[in-house]
């Protein structure tokens, strides 16, 4: 039995990189796999959250940008990680097992909590603790992620392993991380070198799932590049990181390889290439954009298929608990 746990946190303002790098992964993966559950990871936003006013606006866009792109709630979960509390319940038991050294070692925390550690929040030390809970509560055997998430599934196969042997019990399996994050990683349109992200100051620096069509033509227009023309090849686009993101971009949304899209645009100026580049970014973005759209209007549909989703992650979860509360030997 394979199951694929996927999430993303809602910390609003989805962007190109997310669809390219994360969502449209999962909509492929429902083809293969039977059993798929994509959880908008709302505690997790916490952790890096100081103002949760928009949370749950954040939260249903989400949900909407997850059927935009084409996630299908009618054969598989849409649900809200703090609508099913098994996640809370088996962290803290996960916690109770987990060696301050494992979690010393999480090279997120020291990105994230800087040089003064002694002000980070237990939330966002814990993290890799109930991102472990989120995968092992469902028994997931595959976890779709990023390159900079791999060191948690590791986390998460060491702590399922270590919580068998102190009950002596097989009761997890291992999960398996699928990477994809280095097929395609889209940079910033303002520096080639920095990844495109939602939380970059400026709007210029990203494609939003929600911009129209102008606004994404004006992005393209302005996005950073070089005066020289296209090379035929990818081997001179080494030293030109923002073209060579541009063609990368170009090749993930036409299906071609970024070799391909070189040989197409040779001895092109960029002006002619952007061109070509924001119609199709527009033919593939505005009907997603339009689509989240209309759900964002429908909200009582979206909180339905979101209650529904947590009817069935709940129902699967709290099995799973069940079976976890008597191996722990609570009455
Ligand atoms: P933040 O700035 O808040 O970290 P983000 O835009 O980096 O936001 P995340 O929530 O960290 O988004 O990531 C969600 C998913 O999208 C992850 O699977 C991550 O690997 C993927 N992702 C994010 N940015 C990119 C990118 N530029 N290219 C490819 N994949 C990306
Ligand atoms: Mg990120």
């Amino acid at each position: 039995m394979k199951r694929i746990l996927s999430g993303i946190r809602p910390t609003g303002g989805l962007q190109l990189g997310n669809y390219l790098g994360a969502i449209r992964n999962w909509v492929a993966l429902q083809e293969t796999f039977d059993d798929c559950l994509f959880c908008i990871v709302d505690l997790h936003a916490l952790d890096t959250l100081a103002d949760t006013s928009t949370l749950k606006n954040d939260t249903r866009e989400m949900a909407a940008a997850y059927i935009a792109c084409g996630i299908d709630s009618a054969r598989f979960p849409i649900f809200v990680q703090s609508h099913v509390p098994a996640h809370t319940e088996l962290a803290w038991i996960l916690g109770c097992l987990t060696p301050l050294g494992w979690l010393n070692r999480m090279t997120q925390f020291k990105d994230k909590a800087g040089k003064n550690q002694e002000n980070a929040l237990l939330g966002l030390y814990a993290y890799p603790v109930l991102m472990a809970a989120d995968i092992l509560i469902y028994k997931a055997t595959h976890v779709p992620v990023g390159e900079d998430q791999k060191q948690h599934v590791e986390f998460t196969r060491d702590l399922a392993g270590l919580f068998n042997r102190t009950f002596n019990v097989d009761f997890f399996h291992l999960p398996e991380p699928m990477i994809f994050g280095e097929a395609m990683r889209v940079m910033s349109l303002r520096d080639g070198t920095v990844k495109m992200s939602k939380s970059d100051a400026s709007d210029y620096s990203r494609i939003n799932l929600l911009d129209d069509a102008d606004t994404i033509a004006l992005k393209i227009r302005k996005a950073r590049t070089d005066g020289d023309p296209l090379p035929d090849n990818l081997e001179n686009l080494k030293d030109r990181p923002e073209a060579r993101n541009l063609i990368n971009i170009y090749a993930a949304l036409s299906g071609e390889t970024a070799a391909q899209i070189c040989v197409q645009f040779a001895g092109s100026y960029f002006s002619t290439f952007k061109k070509d580049l924001s119609d199709l970014l527009i033919a593939v973005l505005e009907p997603i954009g339009a689509k989240m759209h209309q759900l964002l209007r429908e909200k009582d549909e979206l909180d339905a298929v979101l209650q529904r989703g947590a009817e069935s992650a709940n129902k699967l979860a709290n099995q799973h608990m069940q079976e976890i509360r008597n191996i722990v030997g609570f009455l």
